[in-house]
């Protein structure tokens, strides 16, 4: 300990190393529930490439590993700390370097906060898409190391189609220069993709390339009101085979409803099933919208009511928004699914959700991308009880068996973690699993880099 401390201040300052047990402690975890989380040795926060750089030649040097962190709002425990680790803290390097309107990209660094992104690009006129619920607080590293998903991506992408270039800096500290700021390139394989979505485990995003576009009409939505998730799922293949593109479409059921209303006395109403908002950015959002209510209609919705201007439709995101948090405070814990299935099986993920919710006997409140095929069932219990506690953790591996089934993937946007470890050798298999070692021992031979996160070296 002595000598990993005394290593990492011949190049780092003084205010860079944490080694206060109580303040390191606080840097043990993310949000995610029932996720190990060890001790860290040491909490390092650079401001610099050099200084990460140095972190990483120190690690190697002594054999210590290195989690890297955003700000830790992740949901698989991807940013949990290993005990006797150095934690490497982005956050401190906040800078956006660079936003070019001509070129549409911004250059930044990874502790820039999504929402400060998108403001100042806003004020250019420009547009960067990728919006997770979290956005006020989770960083463009983060975003990056989890690939990460959003409101608005059903229309506009996710994170990866977002970044063109990176540097990284390698187990060793060797930096690495990625991908392009270009419009096009396909110089070499495609690392920029390989990293994103890593989670830590390949290198340290030290800066990024981030495409923008010019910023789109304001958007207007509706809210919907279904008798059954399976209705609201039906909608949302009507409206997709119709060759409709909202720029959000999102679901909340019951459950998720009641909780909002319960955190924000948002005036959400309860007595639906489920409550689908759609809103579009099109030139002409209130003649879309009325293509849209139809559709709502004829899938069987009880009421469709757009909002009335651009302030009411923001009022509508911001109860989507609130969902995971409104969930975590209806029961001691909880433990949130993040499947994604293809978008026809919606209505087929939603229903099966709701029928394990009744045979575990347990509430779970299911928010979801539906534009996306992407649901966040959040099972609700209490961890005091341990029959209960067995049923949460079965009914969420449940919820993980039946999205395989029906053709999708464990996780759309949170990442694998260590909270899923276990089912990614499930959807890879051993052929896919084999290359995917292999690819993290050519990056990071000595396995210390996010070791025991994703897949075990
Ligand atoms: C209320 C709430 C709502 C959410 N909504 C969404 C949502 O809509 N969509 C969505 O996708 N996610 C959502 N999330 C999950 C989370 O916010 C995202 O995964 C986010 O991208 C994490 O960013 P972060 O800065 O907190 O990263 P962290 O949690 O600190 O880290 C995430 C991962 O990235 C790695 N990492 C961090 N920085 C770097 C770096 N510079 N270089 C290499 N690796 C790095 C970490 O090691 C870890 O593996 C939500 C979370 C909460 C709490």
């Amino acid at each position: 300990m002595g000598e990993l401390i005394e290593h990492l201040r011949e190049g780092l300052p003084a205010e860079a190393i944490l080694t206060d047990p109580d303040v390191t402690r606080s840097y043990a975890n993310d949000m995610a529930s029932f996720c190990t989380a060890g001790a860290p040795a040491v909490v390092t926060l650079p401001r610099t490439v050099e200084q990460v750089q140095h972190v990483m030649r120190t690690a190697t040097a002594l054999r210590v590993p290195v989690v890297p962190q955003g700000a830790r709002t992740g949901l698989s425990g991807a940013a949990n700390a290993a005990d006797g680790c150095i934690v490497l803290s982005l956050v401190k390097m906040d800078r956006i370097l660079e936003i070019d309107p001509v070129d549409r990209v911004a250059v930044v660094e990874p502790g820039v906060v999504n929402a400060v992104l998108s403001r100042a690009v806003a004020e250019q006129g420009l547009y960067y898409p990728p919006d997770p619920s979290s956005w006020e607080q989770c960083t463009i590293g983060g975003n990056i190391g989890t690939a990460s998903g959003g409101l608005c991506c059903v229309k506009y992408g996710v994170t990866a189609e977002y970044v063109l270039g990176l540097d990284v800096v390698l187990a060793d500290g060797r930096l690495l220069k990625t991908g392009r700021r270009t419009a096009k390139g396909v110089a070499g394989y495609d690392l920029t993709r390989l990293f994103t979505g890593s989670e830590g485990s390949l290198g340290i995003v030290v800066r990024a390339v981030l495409a923008l576009r010019p910023a789109p009409p304001q958007q207007l939505a509706l809210a919907a009101e279904f008798p059954s998730v399976a209705a609201a799922g039906e909608a949302v293949r009507q409206i997709m085979a119709r060759g409709h593109a909202p720029s959000l479409l999102e679901l909340m059921d019951r459950t998720t409803v009641r909780a909002v209303n319960a955190m924000a006395r948002m005036g959400l109403p309860e007595s639906t099933e489920a409550l689908l908002l759609a809103a579009f950015d099109t030139p002409d959002p209130a003649a879309d919208l009325a293509a849209v209510a139809e559709l709502c209609t004829a899938a069987g919705a009880d009421q469709v009511v757009p909002a009335e201007d651009a302030a009411e439709s923001d009022l509508l995101l911001q109860a989507r928004r609130l969902s995971l948090t409104a969930l975590e405070a209806l029961r001691p814990a909880t433990m949130i699914d993040d499947v994604c299935v293809p978008r026809s099986r919606l209505a087929d993920m939603l229903e099966g959700t709701a029928e394990i919710a009744r045979k575990y006997g347990l509430t779970i409140g299911v928010c979801a991308h539906a534009g996306d095929g992407n649901t966040h069932p959040v099972v609700c219990f209490d961890p005091a009880d341990a029959d209960e506690a067995r049923r949460a953790r079965e009914s969420f591996d449940a919820i993980m068996a039946l999205g395989l089934e029906l053709g999708g993937t464990i996780t759309g946007e949170h990442g694998v973690g260590v909270l899923k470890k276990e089912w990614l050798a499930r959807e890879l298999g051993p052929v896919g699993l084999e290359i995917q070692r292999g690819i993290k021992r050519a990056f990071d031979p000595l396995n210390i880099l996010n070791p025991g996160k994703v897949l075990d070296a």
